[in-house]
C-alpha cells in the first residue's frame, strides 16, 4: 500500500525526501514501519510453491527484498531519478557489485586514478586477479580519456568530485566516450551526493552510493546503493548478482536511512554553506598553502564544479603548511573538529589522507594522485561556522602557521 492520495510522480525535491517510497502496513503508521524478519511465511505449500515461480510477486526471503529495504530504495530512486535501485551493506559492497557484476575474464575496465582507496585497489589490485584489464587515467585530461578509450571498454568508472583532492571529471563528455567504445559509466556520486549532482541526466549509466555518508549523515549506518535506469542490467545483471552473493542492507538500516533522506536537503545545504565559509577563510590565510574547493574560483575545475553540481559542496581539502608533521601538529591542535575517517556527517571530521584512507597506496601512487604528505581533507558538518573557524584557527595557530 503506497501513499496514494496524490501523484507521487509530480512530487518535488523536498517531498520525495520526506515521503517518496512509503507504505504503510494496516497499522497505518506515520513513521515507516521496521520489518525485522529474515523469512516470510506461506499460507500452503501451493503458494510457497507459486512465490518461487513468479519471482517478485511477494516477499520470500530479506537476502532478495524487505519491505523496509524496498521503501528506502523507492525513495532514492525516485530523488536520483532513477527506474531501479538496489540497496547494499556498504558503499563498497555498492562499487563491488557494480562492477565485479559485469565484467568477466578478458573485460576491460577504464578509470579514473583519482579514487577512494579501496576503489582503487578493486580496480588495480583485485579484479586483475580475474583477468579482467584496466587502465587508470587522470580523470580532469579528456586527451587521456580518449586515448584510454579508443579502444573497447565494458565499463568506465569514475568519481567526482574524487576523493580527497576533490578533482572535477565532466561526466557529459566522459559518457560520451564510453559510451563510443561499448562501456557503461559507473559514477561514484558520494562526494556531490543526489542533491547536487544526477549523474544519469548527464549521461551517466549507473550510480553508486555510499550512504553511510551524507544519505544517513549521522554517523551511524553503514549502507550503498546501486542505481540505473537500464532495467535490462539492473535485472539480469547487478540483480543476481546480489540475490546469490548477499551484500544486503539490514532492515535496520534502511530505516536509518529512510530517517537519514528525510533531512538531507536541509543539512546539506548548511553543509556547504558552511564549507563554503571555512574554505574562504583558509584561502585567506598564509599558512595554508592550497585550498582545493570546487565552489572557489581559483579551483582548477570551478566553472565546471558550477555547471555540473551547482556548489562547491561540503567536503574542503588544503595543505597546512609544508609535510606531514605541519599537519599532524594542526589535527593535534583541533578542540571542536574531531579526527576521523568518515565523511558527510553532522559533525565536522578532519583526516590526514597520506597516513589513513590513501596510506596502503605507497608514496609514488598518492604523488599521481596529488595527495602530498601536507594535505588534509575536512568533511564539514553543521556545527556554527564560526566555531569552526575558530577551531581552525586556534589549530593554525598552535601548529605555528602564520596567519
Ligand atoms: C566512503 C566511500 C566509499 C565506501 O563506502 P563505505 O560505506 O565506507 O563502504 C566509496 N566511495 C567514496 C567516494 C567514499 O567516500
Amino acid at each position: 500500500m503506497k501513499d496514494s492520495k496524490t501523484d507521487s510522480t509530480t512530487w518535488r525535491t523536498a517531498t520525495r525526501l520526506v515521503r517518496g517510497g512509503t507504505r504503510r502496513s494496516p497499522h497505518c503508521e506515520t513513521s515507516e514501519a521496521l520489518y525485522m524478519t529474515s523469512g516470510y511465511v506461506y499460507g500452503s505449500a501451493e503458494e510457497a510453491e507459486s512465490s518461487f515461480v513468479t519471482d517478485g510477486t511477494r516477499f520470500v526471503y530479506s537476502r532478495f527484498a524487505n519491505p523496509t529495504v524496498e521503501m528506502f530504495q523507492d525513495r532514492l530512486a525516485m530523488l536520483e531519478g532513477a527506474a531501479e535501485c538496489r540497496a547494499t551493506a556498504s558503499g563498497m559492497a555498492a562499487v563491488y557489485a557494480a562492477l565485479a557484476s559485469q565484467v568477466k575474464a578478458g573485460s576491460r575496465i577504464v578509470a579514473s586514478r583519482a579514487l577512494f582507496g579501496s576503489c582503487h585497489y578493486i580496480v588495480g589490485d583485485l579484479l586483475p586477479r580475474f583477468g579482467v584489464d584496466h587502465a587508470f587515467v587522470d580523470g580532469t585530461d579528456l586527451a587521456q580519456w580518449r586515448e584510454a578509450l579508443s579502444r573497447p571498454a565494458d565499463v568506465v568508472f569514475i568519481e567526482s568530485p574524487s576523493n580527497p583532492t576533490l578533482e572535477v571529471i565532466d561526466i557529459a563528455e566522459v559518457a560520451k566516450l564510453a559510451h563510443a567504445a561499448g562501456a557503461r559509466l559507473v559514477v561514484d556520486n558520494v562526494f556531490a551526493t543526489p542533491l547536487l549532482q544526477r549523474p544519469l541526466t548527464l549521461g551517466a549509466d549507473v550510480v553508486v552510493y555510499s550512504t553511510t555518508k551524507h544519505i544517513d549523515g549521522q554517523g551511524r549506518s553503514l549502507g550503498g546503493a546501486v542505481l540505473s535506469n537500464d532495467r535490462g542490467f539492473v535485472d539480469e545483471v547487478l540483480g543476481p548478482f546480489l540475490r546469490h552473493t548477499g551484500p544486503t542492507l539490514s532492515a535496520f538500516n534502511a530505516w536509518l536511512l529512510l530517517k537519514g533522506l528525510e533531512t538531507m536537503e536541509l543539512r546539506v545545504e548548511r553543509q556547504c554553506a558552511n564549507a563554503r565559509r571555512v574554505a574562504e577563510f583558509l584561502a585567506a590565510r598564509k599558512g595554508v598553502r592550497r585550498v582545493l574547493y570546487p565552489g572557489l574560483p581559483s579551483h582548477p575545475q570551478h566553472a565546471l564544479a558550477m555547471r555540473q553540481m551547482g556548489s562547491g559542496g561540503s567536503i574542503v581539502a588544503f595543505e597546512a603548511g609544508r609535510g606531514r608533521d605541519d599537519a599532524f601538529r594542526l589535527l593535534n591542535g583541533l578542540r571542536l573538529i574531531d579526527i576521523s575517517n568518515n565523511l558527510g556527517d553532522a559533525k565536522s571530521l578532519i583526516t590526514h589522507p597520506a597516513t589513513t584512507t590513501h596510506q596502503r597506496l605507497g608514496d609514488e601512487e598518492r604523488g599521481r594522485m596529488g595527495i602530498g604528505p601536507a594535505l588534509l581533507r575536512l568533511s564539514v558538518g553543521l556545527e556554527d561556522a564560526n566555531d569552526l573557524i575558530d577551531d581552525l584557527e586556534r589549530a593554525l595557530a598552535a601548529a605555528g602557521l602564520p596567519d
